[in-house]
């Protein structure tokens, strides 16, 4: 045993999590480790070589708003890029690019090294312990660090076991040795953990995939950086492609059923219900004659390429059985087997929304660990933990994002008020205000907060305040002008299912219908400044949903109410008289800050909450 550096915040990983609390608690200058057992995969993909997608997009742009990295990061290593749901209303429009795996690593190794204050280390931690007021962690090597904060961010390493068929034994993801020493020492300090799983497919040689007899997919022409800085410009390099399972893939499934550690019942970890393996959409969608598998790249320097949708803990005679009988893929040669793994993570009802433990002070949860899913889950958590972990050791209030601010916050909410039963996924039906939380306005709804943190450059927020003067000033301006009538512009509005052009009407009402926009009315809005394209991008939604916005905006007022009302930490729910028995369980187990966090534990019903505001009112301390 020795005595080793000190530190202010120790961060344990450097996955999706552990990279964004590093590098916050590194940029509002507080003095910060990051350990991980392998350099080499800082950063890593262990699943779906991407970054984005439905709701996922929305996370990363809201990442980037706040002052994080992983929005820069995707955009300076993207294989290709599209933008979804552009069918849909902007809602639900989500960024979604193919990340090059090998080289996102490598540059997120690259920041963190260059990082002034951050101290990346390989080594793993075996033992974490309070010593007074600073917490305690060991590594392999019995070096001792001490810290204020430490930030469990360990992924799917924590007592992590992988199974394939009848095989298991203990590992990380991708050979990677796991965290077993870790998971009993946190079992020691109190820490409430429990089991989970997840899977990833296999990955096949480029060389034998057919691409003749499968769909290609591009990216958009048009790329839209998932960063607001726009530092780098991401491109369109590598396409994916489309493949379907069929009869003889469902035959092969079900007759080897008996043989997947999931139905044989040695698989314990609970699984992501909205991520299931091939297996478990199989037997839950029956009905279904065959499943989408998409073909993506893992690299430019690598012929790897990734099987999504085959995900499966199925011996490996059956996967290669499975894979071969899907077209295109009959002569595929398999470079990774597809696996489970299971491991500990944290019931995350023990965490405060600035996902500190209740019961620990200075130590925080981010990522896997927290029980989410998802890389971009991983990096919001491990931002939020990282930014309040310097705050608090700086002395200053907290970022705490409510629900109404951003998908950030509904993520955090749900995990420290609902909790979850499963790996928790975002999505953008978990949010109730979807229309107000776009991918497209993350910057408009977070960069004040990212600021106030610290962790907005001056530059940048110059800028950023440079582009909201913009928008009102175009609001202003489309309010103002009158388009002037003349016979093409009918004719094209005509064609475009609407009505002739009212002489004198102004722009942002012509705006208003919904088949309108800035691209078809170019030619006859010649003032139009030389803004930026996003500019009049916001300018369009803010006019066409003027009604639905003004409409949440009102719920908002209404949450936010309810949000500021502070429960005293060492409330005692059985002294409140009228509260019904449930929801006294209910409050004691969650121990809600709010009284809008207690409006959305289940049990708990509106005539409780007025029971407890009355409460509160005749007992404000
Ligand atoms: C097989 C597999 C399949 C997956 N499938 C999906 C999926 O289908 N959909 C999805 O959304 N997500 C999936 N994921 C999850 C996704 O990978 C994670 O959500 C994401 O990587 C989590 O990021 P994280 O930062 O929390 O943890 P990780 O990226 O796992 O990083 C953990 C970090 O902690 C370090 N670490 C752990 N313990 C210690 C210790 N004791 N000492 C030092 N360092 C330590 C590790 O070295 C690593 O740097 C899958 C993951 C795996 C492994």
């Amino acid at each position: 045993m020795y005595t080793a550096e000190n530190y202010d915040v120790i961060v344990i990983g450097a996955g999706h999590a552990g990279i964004e609390a590093g590098l916050a608690c590194a940029r509002l200058g507080v003095k910060t480790a990051v350990f991980t057992v392998n350099l080499d995969w800082v950063g890593n993909m262990p699943c779906n070589p991407s970054i984005g997608g439905t709701s996922k997009g929305h996370l990363v742009r809201e990442i980037d708003a706040l002052g994080g990295e992983m929005g820069v990061a995707a955009d300076a290593n993207t294989l290709q890029s599209r933008m979804l749901n552009l069918g849909k209303g902007p809602a639900v429009h989500s960024l979604r690019a193919q990340i090059d795996r090998r080289a996102y690593s490598d540059y997120m190794k690259g920041v963190l090294e260059k990082q002034e204050n951050l101290y990346l280390r390989q080594g793993e931690i075996t033992d974490i312990t309070k010593d007074g007021d600073l917490w305690e962690v060991t590594t392999r090597l019995e070096a001792k660090h001490k810290a204020k904060a430490v930030i469990l961010a360990t992924g799917t390493f924590l007592a992590g076991r992988v199974y394939i068929g009848d095989v298991s034994y203990e590992s990380g993801p991708d050979g990677m040795f796991p965290a077993c020493a870790l998971a009993v020492s946190l079992k020691k300090l109190g820490v409430p953990t429990r089991r989970f799983k997840t899977g990833t497919p296999p990955r096949v040689n480029r060389r034998s995939v057919d691409t003749e007899a499968l769909e290609p997919q591009y990216g958009d022409e048009k790329i839209v950086s998932f960063s607001f800085s726009k530092k780098h410009s991401p491109q369109n390099k590598l396409p994916c492609y489309i493949a379907f399972t069929g009869e003889e893939t469902k035959r092969i499934i079900l007759d080897n059923l008996h043989r997947s550690p999931l139905y044989s019942g040695k698989i314990d970890g609970v699984g992501p219900r909205y991520c299931p393996s091939i297996e478990d959409k199989i037997v839950r969608f029956s009905e279904k004659e065959r499943h989408q598998i998409f073909v993506e790249p893992c690299g430019e320097k690598t012929d790897e390429m990734y099987l999504q949708g085959l995900s499966s803990s199925l011996p490996e005679d059956v996967q290669l059985k499975i894979v071969h009988s899907i077209p295109g893929l009959e002569k595929a040669e398999f470079l990774r087997t597809a696996y489970a793994i299971e491991y500990d993570c944290v019931d995350p009802l023990a965490l405060r929304q600035t996902l500190e433990f209740k019961g620990f002070e200075g130590l925080y949860g981010a990522g896997q660990f927290n029980g989410s899913s998802g890389y971009e889950e991983a990096a919001a958590q491990g931002l939020v933990a990282g930014i309040n972990a310097a705050l608090k050791i700086l002395g200053k209030e907290p970022m705490i994002l409510d629900r109404t601010t951003s998908y950030i916050g509904t993520l955090i909410d749900d995990l420290t008020t609902k909790g979850c039963a499963d790996p928790y996924r975002m999505m953008t039906s978990r949010s109730e205000y979807r229309l107000i939380l776009r991918q497209d306005n993350a910057d408009r709804r977070l960069t004040e907060y990212g600021y106030k943190a610290g962790l907005i450059s001056e530059e940048r927020y110059a800028a950023f305040r440079q582009k909201l003067e913009m928008i009102e000033a175009e609001k202003e301006r489309v309010k103002a002008v009158s388009i002037k009538k003349c016979d093409t512009l009918d004719a094209l509005l005509v064609s475009r299912g609407t009505v002739p052009l009212e002489k004198g009407l102004k722009m942002a009402e012509l705006l208003k219908r919904p088949c309108v926009d800035y691209d078809l009315l170019t030619d006859y809005d010649p003032e139009r400044p030389d803004y930026p394209p996003e500019i009049f991008e916001q300018v369009e939604i803010d006019i066409k949903y003027e009604g639905y916005i003004k409409r949440q905006e009102m719920q908002i007022k209404e949450m936010r109410r309810l949000e500021v009302q502070k429960i005293p930490d060492d409330i005692n729910y059985e002294e409140i008289t009228g509260l019904r028995l449930e929801a006294i369980e209910k409050l004691g187990k969650v121990r809600p800050e709010t009284v809008g966090q207690a409006s959305r534990i289940s049990g708990v019903s509106p005539a409780d909450i007025s029971v407890l505001t009355v409460y509160l009112s005749r007992h404000s301390h």
